[in-house]
């Protein structure tokens, strides 16, 4: 009969929907398993059949990317180039932890250009 061929499919489909969901429930776990001591995690997706966990960025790393880090010639201090004093002489870029070290360095110049 047509409608049992029908009911057969749309149990075929249910049963391959099933099992599918199984593997995913299963690969799913695995992730977890694995992934269970990171401390980044933020969420699982799936991508065309992929199980995909989804890592926070660490903090250190952003800062690390958005923040350069220069040396200030006169103390030797490492700075981030956001907080520095920056001047520019002859093209040359230099940065400086302290309006003091800025000062000291301009003085330099001067007495090597006089
Ligand atoms: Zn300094």
């Amino acid at each position: 009969m047509v409608l049992d061929f029908i009911i057969n499919i749309i149990l075929l489909m249910g049963i391959i929907g099933l099992f599918n969901l199984t593997r995913y429930v299963l690969k799913i776990r695995k992730i977890i398993k694995m992934h269970k001591d990171n401390p980044n995690i933020q969420g699982i997706t799936i991508v065309n059949g992929e199980v995909k966990i989804i890592e926070k960025k660490s903090d250190v790393e952003s800062i690390k990317v958005e923040v350069p880090k220069e040396i200030d010639p006169i103390c030797g201090k490492e700075i981030d180039r956001a907080e520095a004093y920056r001047i520019v002489i002859d093209g040359e870029e230099y940065y400086f932890c302290s309006w003091e070290c800025r000062d000291d360095f301009l003085k330099k110049k001067q007495q090597e250009g006089a």
